[in-house]
């Protein structure tokens, strides 16, 4: 784009006649903003200097369609759409800061104006100067969820926010020269004096808090299901490839014939050898019974039609069990490492000849010495300031000394194998590749390249589709915070599944463990939690620390709500206390619908300032500084107690601490405490040894039971399920 000086030359005669403000209403509409686009048009179309840039990039469509399906260009739209050409025109001509704008920026530019003028078209503004800073909130707490339903990969950065909010900003800038254009100026800044790098922050934290984890009710199936993938169904997949390799081609093999008793000839390379060679191998291939089942997990592939056709069909399916193993191990790394699908896809391809691993996988012994923690380090990882760094990912540990392998570096040693073929002619040197493939995966004739982010989202789509049955989602979820959030993902059969969710759910788990998932996953949960604190790999990187922090927040929301709500009963000393707290909120929330109640919920715990820090046993609200238990016992100066001490916080001192909140999804650790504790005292009594050193168990089991029992959990059937282990209960 060429800087114009404020002075305009008339069209015709190359002149330098008068300022831009100075034009009338005719010459104005005849200017040309450049060389290809006068300011009356429909379309603004610059000239984009980058060689093979997308041209839609340097348009601006001012017949843009706003979010009511109304196209800028109508006449209702007249005022809006003339100061809109106005800015943009200032910012060419006469830019406040003497910046010209990159005209390859032309469809950020289009997005930016569609958010504001599309959210002032629903409520009813038409000028700039009726943007005051409470109204510009107003606009701001508007895009934030729509920004997060479109976020494709994780969080949003910040320049992302800044580019939305960027016609707001650029208002104020030129608000001079817009105002002697004759447009009414914003009376005061729309940020109340924060620069929007200020600004995008907060919007990016506020973003990322939207972005909802998975629902446990699509969580736990998806889960399970892609785990069980990498089991006997990914050595039978493993083992089916022989249909796209075909390895027999060319080389010598000895077949039994009628006549005589063996010979041996070459395998034929024609199309029709081979489709007969995939025809035999099919019609021999039989499937593993999955641990715990008592069929085949997959049916024999079947044939049918005319031979060709039938291979075709039968490669067909072999290339759909193919992806799924793919698909559920891309799902399992994700979800067990908090990866951004952007960084799984930058993982490199291979295997490490020494240590047997996926090449950039590490084995690294913890600080005490106990534990082997396998670590991935991403080659790129994009940071807020947009230069790459690399930051660690604990992909599982193991006990020193053990040879176990983490289900996700499993997963990742899978795709390797799965994909081996293909390496060789992949334009890629990255793991996840996009093959390209009509009637089945082909090794000669496919073509191999990175896959992107777009791509993988939609491959976890169809494998949620296909391998997970979610007709049965009730309309809620147990947890749900707005009605009927779980019918668009019936509906939808989990089309409405996003890559970024992953890493949330990663963080939920690993904040307190679901024991509906298989015990695999479980383990690699309960090694995450160890991670926060054995290891330093987890504090070490920003982006996890992101999740997790933003995570604790919905926990503490969804706690709050659900307490307000009557879905809970909070206990142990801070529980009461906050319960007590609640009660106005109750009264004055109490005949909103729930996505109200929901909104002023978090609106009265962000006011407050309530941080919440949540384990397995308890969640603590460390409000009361000078009542933190684990703190007394390490002697804690009280000015630095901001969070709880993780070296001395233990469930005993929890439990009788100020700071501690219970409910029932901690029931399950007081209960499994309780029965251990029991199980030791009978013991120690059948061996009798139950004397003074076994107080401790015995205040261990009383406290538990006495937490329990506020929760209203069933005494009678825990005693009942003790007896019954200890071997004291007559089975009949
Ligand atoms: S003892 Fe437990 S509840 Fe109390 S402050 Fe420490 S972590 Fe929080």
């Amino acid at each position: 784009m060429t800087a114009n000086s404020e002075c305009v030359r008339s069209s015709e005669h190359g002149k330098l006649s008068k300022k831009l403000h100075e034009l009338s209403h005719e010459e104005l509409n005849e200017y040309r903003v450049c060389e290809q686009s006068k300011f009356s048009d429909d379309k603004w179309v610059f000239f984009n200097h980058i060689p093979g840039a997308a041209k839609a990039n340097s348009t601006l469509n001012w017949a843009m369609v706003l979010s009511d399906g109304s196209q800028l260009t109508e006449a209702h739209h007249a005022e809006r759409l003339h100061w809109a050409k106005l800015l943009l025109l200032t910012l060419i001509v006469i830019p406040a800061n003497g910046r010209i704008r990159a005209t390859g920026s032309m469809s950020n530019l289009q997005t930016s104006f569609n958010y504001l003028l599309s959210w002032m078209s629903e409520v009813g503004y038409h000028d700039p100067h009726e943007l005051t800073p409470q109204v510009v909130k107003c606009f701001m707490e508007h895009i934030a969820p729509i920004m997060a339903a479109r976020c494709v990969d994780a969080e949003l950065s910040r320049h992302a926010f800044a580019r939305g909010l960027f016609v707001v900003s650029q208002l104020w800038s030129q608000r001079h020269s817009l105002s002697r254009m004759g447009v009414k100026p914003m009376a005061a800044h729309p940020f109340d004096g924060k620069n929007s790098e200020q600004i995008s922050r907060e919007l990016s934290i506020k973003v990322s808090n939207l972005i909802p984890p998975l629902p446990d009710e699509v969580a736990l199936p998806l889960l399970n299901k892609a785990a069980w993938f990498l089991g006997t169904p990914a050595n039978d997949v493993l083992r089916l490839m022989n249909v796209f390799t075909d390895p027999l081609a060319g080389s010598m093999v000895t077949v039994k014939s009628t006549f005589r008793s063996t010979y041996t000839h070459k395998a034929g390379l024609t199309n029709c050898s081979r489709h007969r060679r995939v025809r035999r191998f099919l019609d021999k291939f039989e499937f593993g019974i999955v641990a715990g089942e008592r069929q085949p997990w997959h049916e024999p592939i079947s044939f049918g039609g005319k031979e060709s056709s039938s291979e075709y069909d039968g490669k067909r399916q072999a290339a759909h069990l193919w992806e799924a193993v793919r698909d559920a191990a891309a799902i399992i790394v994700q979800a067990m490492s908090g990866m951004r699908a952007s960084e799984l896809l930058s993982i490199r391809a291979g295997i490490d000849q020494d240590t047997g691993l996926p090449l950039e996988v590490r084995i690294e012994e913890s600080l005490t010495g106990l534990y082997e923690w396998f670590v991935i380090r991403s080659a790129i990882s994009k940071t807020e300031e947009g230069a790459p760094r690399e930051v660690d990912w604990v992909l599982g540990m193991r006990p020193a000394g053990s040879s176990e392998i983490p289900l996700a570096v499993k997963a990742l040693c899978i795709v390797n194998a799965l994909q081996l073929p293909w390496m060789e002619r992949a334009r890629t040197a990255y793991l996840f590749l996009s093959i390209s493939h009509g009637k089945g995966l082909r090794r000669t004739h496919a073509t191999a390249d990175s896959m992107g982010v777009k791509h993988l989202n939609a491959h976890i789509q169809r494998f949620i589709m296909s391998w997970v049955d979610l007709s049965n989602l009730p309309d809620q979820s147990a947890h749900h915070i707005t009605e009927n959030d779980l019918v668009p993902w019936r509906e939808s059969r989990g089309q409405v599944f996003r890559t970024h969710m992953l890493r949330k759910t990663w963080a939920q788990y690993a904040l307190a463990c679901d024991s509906r998932l298989l015990p695999a996953i479980q383990m690699q949960f309960h090694h995450l939690s160890l991670a926060m604190t054995e290891g330093s790999y987890i504090g070490n990187n920003p982006m996890l620390l992101e999740a997790l922090n933003s995570v604790s927040v919905q926990k503490r929301n969804l706690l709050l709500f659900e307490t307000v709500t009557g879905k809970i009963k909070l206990a142990g000393r801070m529980g009461e206390q906050l319960d007590l707290a609640l009660d106005q909120l109750r009264q004055d929330i109490n005949d909103l619908p729930a996505s109200e109640k929901w909104s002023q919920t978090v609106a009265w715990a962000n006011r407050n300032e309530l941080r919440m820090f949540f384990t397995a046993h308890a969640t603590c609200c460390p409000s009361r500084s000078s009542e933190m238990r684990c703190h007394d016992v390490s002697k804690t100066p009280v000015w630095v107690r901001w969070a709880p001490n993780s070296s001395t916080r233990a469930p005993s001192l929890c439990a009788g601490c100020a700071c501690a909140i219970m409910d029932k999804s901690h029931e399950q650790f007081w209960s499994d405490r309780y029965l251990a504790s029991q199980l030791s005292l009978i013991a120690a009594e059948m061996a009798g040894v139950a004397d003074g050193s076994f107080r401790e168990v015995r205040f261990r089991a009383e406290q538990a039971k006495g937490i329990l029992k506020k929760f209203g959990a069933d005494i009678a059937r825990l005693d009942h399920t003790v007896l019954s282990r200890s071997g004291k209960l007559c089975p009949n």
